[in-house]
């Protein structure tokens, strides 16, 4: 039986691992497909704070490890594919090769992934041309041309953003019309950066056999294809929330994402916190993510210590 099991190595998993395992908790952290989480996806972070030359991802995730480690963190690789929080603590994890562990509590740190294209040269030129996160690598393309796919507020929201760097940045969207908000699209549209490729369906990023991003290839509503040149393309059709394998046992939004009471990372069951991605559509940072980990492991510690009720606060 553990005190505490955390699914996911994100930052917020691993920051909730440093915070637990120096508060003896011996917490096991439980690491998926991806150990690290969407940093390991990307190359240099130079926004989160304390690394003034910047660091790569996968290097941070790694020191974040290790630190965690250095205080007494397991680590245990498998896929959480079920839990059991029907009954109350103690809990039931099933690993997907079918192992199964008890805890009295559960941080689910397991994150959201950002949605792809699935088109050719996307995944190849990822973290060399092809992003899904503007706040993270905008500042790569100052005066560049740089491409948003979508039609959502996200979209609107990345190609505002990256109007501060890029000399143009044009909107593609498969439809004529924008699902954006209102508001959202107006504020886009008057911005004299900001042109427009509506009705146009991405096929694939074009690159140059170097690995240098040339473009978007797009076909029209009239089925003629074209190039559309830009030296970035920023997919922003939205996120998914890692969090089918809960099997709604905890409170999730319209959107699947896990609701925590506001300022806490407590969920809709005792016992059951929630940090990071997996609950935060809005700041999605890994400084945010880290900080809300910390949250977790001093909600865990106190419920652990009896030195609090977990008051979900009727939000149900
Ligand atoms: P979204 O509203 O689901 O929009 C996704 C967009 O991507 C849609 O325009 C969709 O096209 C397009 N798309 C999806 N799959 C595609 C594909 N395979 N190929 C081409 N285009 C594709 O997602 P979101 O913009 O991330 O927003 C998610 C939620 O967060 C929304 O509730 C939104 O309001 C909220 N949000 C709010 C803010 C804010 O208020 N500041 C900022 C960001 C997000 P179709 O329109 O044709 O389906």
């Amino acid at each position: 039986m553990y005190k505490s099991v955390i699914i996911g190595t994100g930052p917020a998993g691993l920051t909730a691992a440093i915070y637990l395992a120096r508060a003896s908790l011996n917490p096991l952290v439980i690491e998926g497909e991806q150990p690290g989480g969407q940093l390991t996806t990307t190359t240099e972070i130079e926004n989160f704070p304390g690394f003034p030359e910047g660091i790569q991802g996968p290097e941070l995730m790694d020191a974040m490890r290790k630190q965690s480690e250095r205080f007494g963190a397991k680590f245990q690789t498998g896929r959480a594919s079920a839990v059991d929080l029907s009954s109350g603590s103690p809990f039931t994890i099933t690993l997907e090769n079918g192992e199964q562990l008890s805890t009295e509590t559960v941080l689910i740190s397991t994150g959201a992934s950002a949605k792809y294209l699935g088109i050719p040269g996307e995944q190849d030129n990822i973290g060399r041309g092809v992003s899904t996160c503007a706040t993270c690598d905008g500042f790569f393309f100052r005066g560049k041309k740089i491409i948003v796919v979508g039609g959502g507020d996200s979209a609107m929201e990345e190609a505002g953003f990256l109007t501060r760097f890029a000399t143009e940045v044009t909107v593609v969207h498969r439809r004529e019309e924008l699902r954006a908000s209102k508001i959202m699209q107006e504020r886009v549209q008057q911005n004299e950066k900001v042109k427009w490729a509506l009705g146009y369906t991405p096929l694939a990023v074009e690159s140059s056999p170097e690995g240098v991003v040339k473009g978007l290839k797009v076909r029209g509503l009239d089925g003629s294809e074209k190039l559309i040149e830009a030296d970035g393309v920023f997919v922003a059709i939205g996120h998914t929330p890692n969090t089918s394998f809960l099997a709604q046992q905890v409170k999730l939004d319209e959107h699947g994402y896990i609701v925590v009471k506001p300022g806490t990372s407590l969920t809709s069951v005792a016992g059951v916190f929630a940090c990071g991605d997996v609950q935060d559509k809005k700041y999605r940072q890994a400084i945010t993510a880290a900080g809300s980990g910390c949250m977790a492991a001093m909600d865990c510690e106190k419920y652990l210590e009896g030195d609090m009720v977990h008051d979900w606060g009727g939000l149900l």
